[in-house]
């Protein structure tokens, strides 16, 4: 077992699919529910027709495991749910490069989500903040003492801020921030009820109206952070030295720090990392885009969210910092079997461990495309992982697709129309 746990698992992606299911099933201990879960989708259509609205079926996904992460001295196998192939495959190679120099190592701050009041129609616009925060403490405890489990567990509202917008097209403006612990939960449904809960009080000391009352998906009180370094050695190739290696990816990561048309596609392959995970374990991956986005543009101009640098002694060191309202509890964490699966392969305490473990996925996602993009380019790999997908698409059986795929490669001709032929071709010999 102790050599299970070790996540570089030697040629993992040759292993058949029955081996690597009965690999994760040790790594997780999972039962035969959860290997169920994994070969369906891990949701019944009576679970899928309570989660949204006019239901009229589920929609798999393929979920795999990224291996090689030892991040803050700890090995984890990343489960990730992408339909994107080369990405998991990028990912795993990222991660072993960093674990052969020690890893990653991530921090998180506490679960502190921002909800949004905006007051309008003040009568007294200049003093009405002063006013609201002078009874801080009334509000904060009026959050508080509806209770639940987010305040027996030590969170909840912790202080309130105010922002002032005077002159705008719908009139002076103050928007109150209710900054809340929300512990294991991403938190939106449960800073949304405490803002609903508190707007009349706001209403009635300050005098105002108010209008939207919402979480904000800039969750920047609630960042995580994942750094390692790769020796330049270690990017040699036969075409390069790792010196130069290192210098192409700091001058293809500087690009991204200057450039929003560069960084927007930067910023991309790190989310198919995180957005991986999210989806993996039943988290809202669209709050957490939106809040990356959001972050990447806080100086007024969109930038890259990593950062490259070559240290004194000429090896690679990088660096990501996001914000990641992540959840264990709550959304579709603990409704969907698959997200239930992929938190106990990942195996973590706490919604900051799960941050963190993110967190280091998109570093290393970032580190894969950036590498490749400054060496031999990201589309010869990619084209060999897309062509099984291809064979698919051209009616290739799933038994074929790897032959199929095989002979796009050989031929050098990665197109669906060569493969459609192919799959004619073998119909007509069989
Ligand atoms: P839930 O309301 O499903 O879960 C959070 C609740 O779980 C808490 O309020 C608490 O309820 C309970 N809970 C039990 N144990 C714990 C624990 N250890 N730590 C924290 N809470 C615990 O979800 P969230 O509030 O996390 O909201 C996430 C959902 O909101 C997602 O589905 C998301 O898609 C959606 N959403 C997102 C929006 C956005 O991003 N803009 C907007 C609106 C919704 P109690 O105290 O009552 O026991």
């Amino acid at each position: 077992m102790d050599e299970v746990k070790r996540s570089s698992i030697g040629r993992f992606y040759k292993k058949p699919l029955a081996e690597r299911q009965a690999i994760a099933q040790a790594w997780g201990q999972l039962n035969g529910d959860d290997l169920q879960a994994l070969s369906d989708s891990g949701l019944s259509l009576a679970q899928a027709d309570l989660m949204i609205e006019n239901v009229i079926g589920r929609y798999s996904l393929p979920i795999a495991l990224s291996t090689n992460f030892l991040i803050n001295g700890r090995d984890y196998l990343a489960p990730m749910v992408i339909e994107e192939p080369s990405v998991v495959a990028a990912c795993s190679y990222a991660a072993k490069l960093f674990r052969e120099a020690g890893g990653f190592t991530a921090s998180s701050d506490e679960s502190i989500m921002i909800g949004q009041i905006q007051l309008l129609d003040l009568p007294a616009f200049e003093s009405a903040g002063a006013l609201i925060l002078s009874r801080k403490e009334q509000i904060l405890r009026a959050v508080n003492e509806r209770g639940g489990s987010i305040a027996a567990r030590g969170g909840g509202a912790l202080d309130l801020e105010v922002r002032s917008f005077p002159g705008t097209l719908a009139g002076d403006m103050l928007v109150v921030h209710l900054l809340y612990d929300t512990r294991d939960a991403m938190g939106a449904n449960a800073i949304n009820s405490a803002l609903e809960a508190i707007a009349p009080l706001i209403e009635r000391i300050s005098g105002g109206r108010v209008n939207l009352r919402i979480l904000s998906n800039l969750s920047d009180r609630r960042l995580a952070r994942a750094s390692g370094s790769i020796p330049a050695q270690a990017l040699a190739s036969d075409r390069a030295t790792g010196e130069q290696v290192v210098d192409a990816i700091v001058e293809a990561a500087v690009f991204a720090e200057i450039d929003p048309y560069r960084a927007a596609t930067h910023n991309k392959g790190i989310m198919n990392g995180i957005d991986a995970v999210m989806l993996a374990t039943g988290n809202d991956w669209r709050a957490v885009e939106a809040g990356a986005h959001a972050y990447a543009a806080r100086d007024g101009q969109y930038r890259s969210l990593t950062r490259w640098r070559k240290d004194d002694a000429g090896n690679l060191q990088g660096a990501i910092e996001v914000p990641l309202a992540t959840g264990i509890v709550g959304g579709a964490t603990r409704v969907h079997q698959g997200a239930q699966v992929a938190l106990k392969l990942l195996g973590v305490e706490s919604v900051r461990e799960l941050a963190e473990v993110t967190a280091a996925v998109g570093l290393a996602q970032n580190f894969a495309a950036i590498r490749a993009l400054a060496t031999d380019g990201i589309q010869a790999g990619h084209m060999r992982l897309h062509a099984r997908q291809l064979a698919l698409a051209a009616g290739g059986s799933e038994a074929d697709a790897q032959l199929i795929a095989q002979q796009l490669i050989d031929e050098d001709c990665i197109r669906l129309e060569r493969a459609k032929e192919i799959v004619k071709e073998r119909k007509r010999e069989s």
